[in-house]
C-alpha cells in the first residue's frame, strides 16, 4: 500500500510512519516542518527499516500539493492519513483565523487535490474534544458532539462536518474520522517522541520536563472536580497504540465506502494525580506539584467507549499507564532537548 501521511514528521505521524514502514508499506510524508524536524524523519527511517519519500510542502500551497500527487502518479496513493494541522488550544484562542485557515482551508485543499487525482480513501485526525462536556460516560460515538470551548476544537468539528457532507455528495469516497483521546508515551526505543515548542500545555510533556529539571513544578489544575481524587480524569492512550489504530483503520478501506466515526481510546480513565504518582514510580524521582485553580475550558472527566474500534477495526489498546510513563521518560531522558537543533 502507498500511504501519503500529511503531518508525518509530527508526534503521532512519526509513530504511525514507523508502523507503516515496519509492515513494508510505501510511505510518503508531506509536512511543512512548522512543528517538527527532519531529524524525526531520519529516525522514523531508522526505526521502520525503510526509506520515506519526503516533501516539504504546506497544505495551504495548492500547487505544491498538486506537485506531490503529480510526482507520485506512477505509484499513486492508496490512502491519505491527514495529521497536518495546528493543535495548540491556547494559541488557537489568540489567533483563531490562523487556526481556521490552516486546519480548514488546508483540509479542503487536500481533499480537492485528492479528488483531482482520484485518491478517495482518507483518515482524518479528529479529537475527543468534539464531544465537549459529555452527557454520559464512557463516551461512545453515538454521544452528541457539542459546542467546543476553543477555535482548535471547532476546527475539528467543522472539518468532520465538511468531510461528512463531501462523502455524502461523493459516495465513492471512504472517510474515517478518528477521535483520539489523550495521546502520550513514546516509541520504546526512546528515539522518537513528543517535542513541544516552548513551555508545554499538555500534562505529560509538562511532567517529563519537571522530572528532567527543565521546569520547576507542575500545576495540577483543580482538585475539586467530581472525580475520585478531585483532579481531572482522562483517557490516556499510548501513541504506539494510536499508531497501530491507524494501521488497523487502513484495512477498513477494502470494505464498502462510507463515512465512519471511531473513537481511539483505552476505555480507562486516570486522574492527573494518578498520572503524577505513576510517573514518579516509573522515573524513580519525586514530581514536584502544587494544586492550582481549574483551567478554563477543562471538563472533569473524559474517557472512551472503545467498543466500536474493537468490533469494526479489530483494534484495541495494549499499553497501560505505567508503559506510557516509562516510555515518555525514556524519550525525555535520552533527548533532554527534544530533537534539538540537529537539522
Ligand atoms: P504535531 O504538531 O506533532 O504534528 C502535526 C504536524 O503537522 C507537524 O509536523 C506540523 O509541522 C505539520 N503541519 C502543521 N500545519 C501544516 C501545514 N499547513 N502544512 C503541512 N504540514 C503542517 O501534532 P500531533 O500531536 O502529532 O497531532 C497530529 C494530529 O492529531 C493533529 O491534527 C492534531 O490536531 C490531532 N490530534 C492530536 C492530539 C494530541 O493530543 N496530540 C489529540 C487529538 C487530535
Ligand atoms: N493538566 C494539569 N496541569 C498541566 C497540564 C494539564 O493539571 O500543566 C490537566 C488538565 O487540567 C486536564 C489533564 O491534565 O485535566 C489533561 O490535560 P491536557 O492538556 O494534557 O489534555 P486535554 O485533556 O486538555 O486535551
Amino acid at each position: 500500500m502507498h500511504v501519503l501521511v500529511t503531518g508525518g514528521a509530527g508526534y503521532i505521524g512519526s509513530h504511525t510512519c514507523v508502523e507503516l514502514l515496519s509492515r513494508s508499506d510505501r510511505v510518503t510524508i508531506l509536512d511543512n516542518l512548522s512543528n517538527s524536524s527532519l531529524e524525526a524523519i531520519r529516525r522514523v527511517e531508522e526505526l521502520g527499516g525503510g526509506r520515506v519519500n519526503f516533501h516539504k510542502v504546506d497544505i495551504l500551497d495548492r500547487t505544491g500539493l498538486e506537485d506531490v500527487f503529480e510526482q507520485n502518479i506512477d505509484t499513486p496513493f492508496d490512502a491519505v492519513i491527514h495529521f497536518a494541522g495546528k493543535k495548540a488550544v491556547g494559541e488557537s484562542v489568540e489567533k483563531p483565523l490562523l487556526y481556521y485557515h490552516n486546519n480548514i482551508t488546508g483540509t479542503i485543499n487536500l481533499v480537492e487535490v485528492m479528488e483531482q487525482y482520484g485518491v478517495r480513501n482518507l483518515i482524518f485526525s479528529s479529537s475527543a474534544t468534539v464531544y465537549g462536556e459529555p452527557a454520559s460516560l464512557p463516551i461512545s460515538e453515538e454521544c452528541s458532539t457539542s459546542a467546543c470551548t476553543n477555535p482548535y476544537g471547532w476546527t475539528k468539528l467543522m472539518i468532520e462536518q465538511i468531510l461528512t457532507d463531501m462523502q455524502f455528495a461523493r459516495p465513492e469516497w471512504n472517510v474515517l474520522l478518528l477521535r483520539y483521546f489523550n495521546p502520550v508515551g513514546a516509541h520504546k526505543s526512546g528515539r522518537i517522541g513528543e517535542d513541544p515548542n516552548g513551555i508545554p500545555n499538555n500534562l505529560m510533556p509538562y511532567i517529563t520536563q519537571v522530572a528532567i529539571g527543565r521546569l520547576k513544578q507542575l500545576s495540577v489544575f483543580g482538585d475539586d472536580y467530581d472525580t475520585p481524587d478531585g483532579s481531572g480524569v482522562r483517557d490516556f492512550i499510548h501513541v504506539v497504540d494510536l499508531a497501530l489504530g491507524h494501521v488497523a483503520a487502513l484495512k477498513k478501506f477494502t470494505d464498502n465506502p462510507g463515512c465512519y466515526v471511531c473513537n481511539l481510546g483505552t476505555g480507562k480513565g486516570y486522574s492527573v494525580l494518578d498520572m503524577v504518582k505513576t510517573f514518579s514510580e516509573a522515573c524513580g524521582r519525586e514530581i514536584s506539584y502544587k494544586i492550582a485553580p481549574r483551567r478554563a475550558g477543562d471538563i472533569a472527566s473524559c474517557y472512551a467507549d472503545p467498543g466500536k474500534a474493537a468490533r469494526e477495526l479489530g483494534w484495541q489498546a495494549q499499553y497501560n499507564l505505567r508503559d506510557m510513563c516509562e516510555d515518555s521518560w525514556r524519550w525525555q531522558q535520552q533527548n533532554p532537548e527534544g530533537y534539538g537543533k540537529q537539522d
